[in-house]
């Protein structure tokens, strides 16, 4: 067996803080598993613990997501064995292992391979709870949805549009554009050369859509209240561009009882059936082909540092996957 690695930080900072440490595989405690991970799958919120935005404790090994196959079960796991095949959410997945509780992983049914889980889970659950969850989303609605090309993007934007909505995406290329347009956006905005408001009304007939789908936070707000309809929903779920300011109850009213809401995926599935629902979700959207992956790069677990680089300069599309 090659030699067991993980990749650690032990101070916030730039790429260069993500160091590979020799490490053998905890052994799983009585509920838990150990998996040799075979994808992994690369978030934006990564970089977030390793810049500093979301705090963590040092030192860590950054890594929300993973799949690979079951080595050893502690004592007290009953639903899976050394050979299944699972995919997970958990902290600490830059690693070529991961022991974590059995409960929480998902054991694949035959026709969804690892790379493909690695590529969906953690982002396609984010879509379902924006769509399922947060707010239903309706045939007839119009939606904004910000990068609509990256890694949340790319699903959420086929998964809308089978629900009967209509997307306008917002983005920073025209080849971006086009990918958007390819994807099911009935229109796509350019966020550096168009004022975005004024294109969202213009192409709404002056009505503003109902919902905006904002992942990029700081750059994004101002466009996203000023986008919105009487009674319109901002759901603010991201921070690609930095944190949004604060922002004065009153400015909701003034621009029609709008509704603005942060959600964190953690809060929908941290119970049992929250993440029963939504991988029943997902995979019956990966089923019927409304979604599929888009693994639009690959790099090697030990070249992390470029795969931030690259997802931090805009440069990634569609999902990530880190292979250890
Ligand atoms: P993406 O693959 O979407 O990559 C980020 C994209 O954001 C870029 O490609 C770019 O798209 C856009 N962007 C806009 N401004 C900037 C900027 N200044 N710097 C870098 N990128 C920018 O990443 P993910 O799909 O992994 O995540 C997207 C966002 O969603 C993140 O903020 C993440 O934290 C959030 N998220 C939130 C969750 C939750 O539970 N609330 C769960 C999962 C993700 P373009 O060029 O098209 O503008």
């Amino acid at each position: 067996m090659p030699q067991p690695y993980v990749i650690e930080i032990s101070a916030t900072g730039g790429v260069d803080v993500l160091r590979k440490t020799a490490r053998d595989p905890r052994p799983p405690g009585p509920a838990e598993a150990r998996v040799r991970q075979t994808a992994i799958g690369l978030n934006f919120i990564d970089t977030y613990h390793r810049t500093g935005l979301y705090p963590v404790k040092m030192p860590f090994i950054p890594g929300s997501e993973g799949a690979g196959i079951v080595e050893a079960v502690g004592d007290a796991v009953t639903g899976l064995r050394p050979g299944d095949r699972v995919a997970y959410l958990g902290s600490g997945t830059y690693a070529t292992h991961y022991t974590g509780p059995a409960a929480g992983m998902i054991r694949l049914p035959d026709d969804i391979s690892e790379e493909t889980a690695a590529a969906t889970l953690l982002k396609g659950l984010t879509a379902w709870m924006l769509l399922f969850e947060v707010r239903r989303a309706m045939p007839g609605d119009t939606a904004l949805v910000w990068a609509p090309v990256g890694g949340v993007g790319s699903l959420l934007v086929p998964w809308a549009t089978a629900m009967g909505v209509r997307v306008i995406a917002v983005t920073s290329s025209p080849e971006k554009a086009a990918r958007a347009r390819a994807l099911g956006a009935s229109d796509a905005i350019l966020s550096g050369a168009d004022d975005v408001a004024a294109q969202v009304r213009a192409l709404t007939d002056g009505q503003g859509v109902d919902v905006s789908y904002d992942n990029v936070g700081e750059a994004a707000a101002r466009a996203s209240l000023d986008s919105l309809r009487p009674r319109g929903w901002w759901i603010s779920y991201g921070n690609a561009s930095g944190a949004v300011a604060p922002i004065a109850p009153g400015i909701l009213a003034a621009k029609g009882s709008l509704i603005l809401t942060r959600p964190t995926l953690f809060s929908f599935i941290g119970s049992a059936e929250g993440l029963a629902r939504g991988k029943a979700a997902l995979f019956g959207a990966l089923r019927t082909g409304a979604i599929s992956a888009h693994i639009g790069q690959r790099f090697a677990l030990e070249d992390i540092g470029s795969a931030h680089t690259a997802i931090e300069s805009r440069q990634t599309q569609g999902a990530t996957l880190i292979l250890p």
